[in-house]
C-alpha cells in the first residue's frame, strides 16, 4: 500500500445528468483511488449559477449512488466556500501575486492572450472588472500519468489568467485548486479535456504554497459525429441505463475486460481486482461504444 494516504476525487458541475463522459472520470477516479487503498471523495463544483440545471446536482449524486460508487465522506459544495476562494484572492493580492484588471474583452488581442495591459494598474477611468493571477514563470512541465510529460509556455501561450472574474463569480482554476487541497486529494483523475488547465493549477498551488496532486487525464468518449459527449450536448443520460451496463461500457472504454454479464456487485469486485490503468488507452478507442 502506498505509504501517503490516497485521496481521489470526482467533481462534477452540476450543468446537467450524469453522461456517459462524465461517467468515465467517476469510475477512473474511483478505482485508482481504492485499488490503491484510498478514498473517494465528492465536489459539487456549483460556482456557476447561470450555467446550472436546477436539480441536476442531486439527479448525478443519485446516479453515483445507483451505480455503486459512494463517497467516503461528506460532499463538498463549491457554494458553500466564498470565503475561502476570497481569502485566497486576498492572500495573492497582498503578496503583489495577483492584480485588478479593467480590460474587456475588445482589449485582448486576438491570441486571447493577456499582454499584462493593468499589471500596474492602469485604470482609464473604468471599474475594475476581474482579478488575474500574474504569471511571471516561463515554462510549466509535469507527467502525466497517461499522456506523459506535458511542457505548457505560460507566459506564451496562457498569460495572467483570471481568478476572480468580471461578473463577480470565482474561476474554476482558483476554486477546483483551493478545494483539491481543502479535501487533501493526492491524485486527479479526470477527462483530457482539462488537460490544458493543469498548469494554470499547478503554477496557482506553487504561488499560494500549496501541494500539488499526481494528474492523470483520462481519453474523451466521443459521440459519433467526433463531438466530445458533454452535458452541453445533451448526451444521452446514465440513467436510462441498468447501473451494471453503464458500469461495464465505462470498464470497456477505459480499456478494462469484464466477464460479460456480471451483475453490479460482482462487477465491481471484479473491477477493484483486476484494474490496470496500463490498459486505458490515451485516446479514444476505435471500438468506443456509447452506453
Ligand atoms: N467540474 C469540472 C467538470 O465537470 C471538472 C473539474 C475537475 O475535475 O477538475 O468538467
Amino acid at each position: 500500500m502506498n505509504p501517503v494516504p490516497v485521496v481521489g476525487r470526482f467533481a462534477p458541475s452540476p450543468t446537467g445528468d450524469l453522461h456517459f463522459g462524465s461517467l468515465i472520470s467517476a469510475v477512473g477516479s474511483f478505482l485508482e483511488a481504492k485499488t490503491q487503498g484510498g478514498k473517494w471523495l465528492l465536489r459539487v463544483e456549483d460556482i456557476d449559477p447561470p450555467r446550472e440545471v436546477k436539480g441536476s446536482a442531486s439527479r448525478i449524486i443519485d446516479d453515483l449512488y445507483r451505480l455503486g460508487m459512494e463517497p467516503d465522506g461528506p460532499i463538498l459544495y463549491q457554494s458553500s466556500r466564498y470565503a475561502a476562494y476570497q481569502a485566497s484572492i486576498d492572500q495573492l493580492l497582498k503578496a503583489g501575486r495577483a492584480f485588478a484588471c479593467w480590460c474587456t474583452r475588445k482589449d485582448l488581442p486576438p491570441s486571447g492572450v493577456y499582454q499584462g495591459t493593468c499589471r500596474n494598474g492602469i485604470r482609464n477611468g473604468r471599474k475594475p472588472r476581474a482579478i488575474r493571477l500574474l504569471v511571471t514563470q516561463e515554462t510549466c512541465d509535469f507527467s502525466d500519468a497517461l499522456q506523459g510529460n506535458v511542457s505548457v509556455s505560460l507566459t506564451r501561450d496562457v498569460g495572467d489568467f483570471v481568478i476572480h472574474r468580471a461578473d463577480g463569480l470565482y474561476a474554476y482554476q482558483l476554486a477546483v485548486v483551493v478545494d483539491d487541497q481543502f479535501q487533501g486529494i493526492t491524485q486527479v483523475v479526470r477527462g483530457a479535456d482539462l488537460l490544458d488547465s493543469t498548469c494554470r493549477q499547478l503554477y496557482l498551488q506553487k504561488t499560494l504554497g500549496f501541494d500539488s496532486p499526481a494528474y492523470m487525464h483520462l481519453p474523451l468518449a466521443l459521440s459519433a459525429d467526433g463531438h466530445k459527449l458533454s452535458k452541453r450536448l445533451q448526451a444521452d443520460p446514465v440513467k436510462h441505463h441498468a447501473p451494471a451496463v453503464a458500469v461495464a461500457t465505462a470498464l470497456l472504454f477505459l480499456g478494462q475486460n469484464p466477464p460479460a454479464g456480471l451483475a453490479l456487485t460482482p462487477l465491481w469486485e471484479w473491477a477493484i481486482e483486476n484494474w490496470n490503468s496500463k490498459l486505458i488507452p490515451r485516446s479514444k478507442p476505435p471500438s468506443a461504444a456509447k452506453v
